[in-house]
């Protein structure tokens, strides 16, 4: 059967709704008339937006003259905005009361009204009127201190005021399980009801009444099949949550914001890395805007030039880090990442396009991430400092000042490994000494800063004569040591002939200074300790030496 909002609507015996359907309000208010003979009770009579329409069905149900009780749940002017002008056209009759708590009345007074007031708290919670009974059940702080439902006992029926509100585009007259009635549920109670506490604690008081028909002030009214389900729903809730945003006032931004807010907020507690974080992020943003394609965020090393660059779309994110300048085009919007007033980068917001509520959703979102991003940006950009700092320490404590090559120390650690692998594993392992010719000469000709130029150079052209999986070490002033795994003797002996060849045949320093050198090759015999294998090099080196010089003897 349609329902006819044109008219009062009977929910239960003699109970009916006398409300206004606000056209394109979210937030409707209703009105319930007990009718009772000369002892009716009109609940939450509204506010002047809804009067005239209000006062019509009232008289369709009632004479003006026999509503006796005026139950107001609360002060809102929602629910007492009308009763001024109501009291003023109402026949008056001297026992007619507002029913309320004395916290209500306490604000209430001030209207001047002439009806006396009814308390709940000095009437032992209850009110007989005629053969019928109310009950009032006490709900503090929700969501004022004097919030209280009213229980009808010979129906049932629960006039729940602010509890069970909705706040909701589309008007239902009865509640349903649809995700979209459960959404404006949600909504309201997050944005209305202090904490998740308070409202256990109402629906607790509630649930013990057994109402069988709960007719709240907003929203829908729930049948009885449907109570469980929605008291259920509303005590896993997180209420009381709701960000203070001083700039957004629309509640279904807020709600988006704050449900993306509390999943960010649980990511950085459980302190994942700052990819995770933003990865998690896209994913997020891309439920509430379809048409987002990625975030990039930038961040500077503290005292360098490098730029550290995130970027996450739909296949996860990616890190790289970039010397040049980075500019981008074609974003959307861009947010600073800041902590107490410090850029510590920024992110670019790509999607295809925006449109008004979505740019204020991010406005409003990321006016609250800004700061704990930063935060894990920073930590992400510190890791990163601390590991090349490591890096350039463990280098500096591993290479020749001088040459840049691998140092005696690291030589010997590197060879004792090799000739340990090689007891497991008998692939072939080389190694030559490399000594340049008649170095002191050098020195005594050009000086010593001319001989380091020499050194350096010498170094760099065994170096780069060599596959990278060769380890070069300066073994001594004018000694190097080349550690060949996997090569025999005789490939052993090309590849430094090779370089022989190509030091032979080239000028070096700017003094276009001639420069040979004497090397000896071995491979590795089984049982052989370290020296053994040094000792059998340095041999050939001294034959090379003896029989001439710029040569390799294997
Ligand atoms: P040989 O062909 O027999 O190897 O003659 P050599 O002069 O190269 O050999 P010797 O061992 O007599 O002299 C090596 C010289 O290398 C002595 C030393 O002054 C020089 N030298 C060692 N380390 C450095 C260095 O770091 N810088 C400079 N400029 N000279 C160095
Ligand atoms: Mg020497
Ligand atoms: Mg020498």
């Amino acid at each position: 059967m349609k329902l006819d909002f044109s008219k009062p609507i009977e929910i239960a015996e003699d109970i009916f709704w006398v409300g206004y359907v606000v056209p394109n309000d979210p937030f409707q208010c209703h009105a319930y008339v007990i009718r009772n003979k000369d002892e009716s009770i009109l609940i939450d009579p509204g506010s002047m937006i809804v009067f005239p329409v209000v006062l019509e069905k009232i008289y369709k149900v009632v004479n003006l003259r026999d509503i006796k009780y005026i139950i107001m749940h609360h002060q809102d002017p929602d629910i007492t905005g009308c009763y001024s002008t109501l009291e003023s056209i109402m026949p008056h009759r001297d026992d007619r009361r507002v029913v309320t708590h004395w916290r209500t009345q306490a604000l209430l007074k001030h209207y001047a009204w002439k009806t006396p007031f009814y308390l709940i708290d000095k009437h032992d919670w209850k009110l007989k009127a005629g053969d019928r009974e109310l009950e009032f059940i006490f709900t503090p702080y929700a969501h004022f201190p004097g919030a209280f439902c009213t229980l009808d006992k010979k129906t049932k029926t629960l006039f729940s005021s602010d509890i069970f509100g909705a706040i909701s585009d589309k008007f239902k007259f009865y509640a349903d399980k649809s995700k979209e009635y459960l959404e404006g549920v949600f909504l309201f109670h997050k944005h209305y009801m202090p904490s998740r506490a308070i409202l256990n604690y109402a629906l607790r008081e509630i649930e013990k009444a057994k109402p069988k028909l709960i007719a709240p002030q907003h929203g829908s009214i729930i049948k009885e099949e449907l109570i469980d389900y929605v008291i259920s729903k509303l005590k896993d809730l997180d209420c009381g949550l709701f960000l203070l945003e001083e700039n957004e006032s629309d509640v279904f931004i807020l709600d988006k914001a704050d449900n993306i807010l509390k999943r960010f907020f649980e990511d950085a507690l459980v302190n994942i890395t700052f990819e995770k974080i933003l990865e998690n992020l896209f994913k997020y943003i891309q439920s509430e805007i379809p048409s987002l394609e990625k975030l990039v965020v930038v961040a500077k090393f503290p005292e360098a030039k490098e730029k550290l660059i995130f970027e996450a779309g739909k296949d996860g994110v990616t890190k790289k880090i970039c010397d040049k300048e980075v500019l981008f085009e074609n974003y959307k919007k861009l947010f600073s990442l800041e902590k107490d007033g410090n850029k510590i980068g920024e992110i670019y917001i790509f999607a295809d396009k925006l449109d008004e509520k979505q740019e204020k959703f991010l406005n409003v979102l990321f006016k609250k991430i800004s700061s704990p991003m930063a935060i894990s940006l920073k930590k992400n950009l510190d890791y990163l400092l601390l590991e090349k700092t490591k890096n350039e320490l463990y280098e500096k404590a591993v290479k020749d000042n001088l040459t840049g090559l691998y140092n005696r120390n690291y030589l010997w650690g590197y060879l004792k490994n090799k000739i340990e692998e090689h007891k497991h594993n008998p692939y072939p392992l080389s190694l030559a000494i490399i000594d340049i010719d008649h170095f002191k000469k050098i020195n005594d000709t050009y000086g010593h800063l001319v001989g380091d130029e020499a050194l350096k150079e010498v170094a760099q052209v065994i170096k780069e004569s060599l596959p990278p999986s060769f380890v070069v070490a300066r073994y001594g002033g004018e000694e190097f040591i080349v550690v060949m795994p996997f090569t025999d003797l005789d490939k052993a002996y090309e590849y430094i002939e090779n370089v022989r060849k190509k030091i032979e045949s080239r000028k070096f320093t700017s003094k276009n200074i001639n420069i040979t050198i004497s090397a000896g090759v071995a491979e590795y015999k089984d049982g052989w300790s370290m020296k053994d294998f040094i000792f059998e090099a340095d041999k050939k080196v001294y034959e090379a030496k003896r029989s001439g010089r710029n040569r390799v003897i294997k």
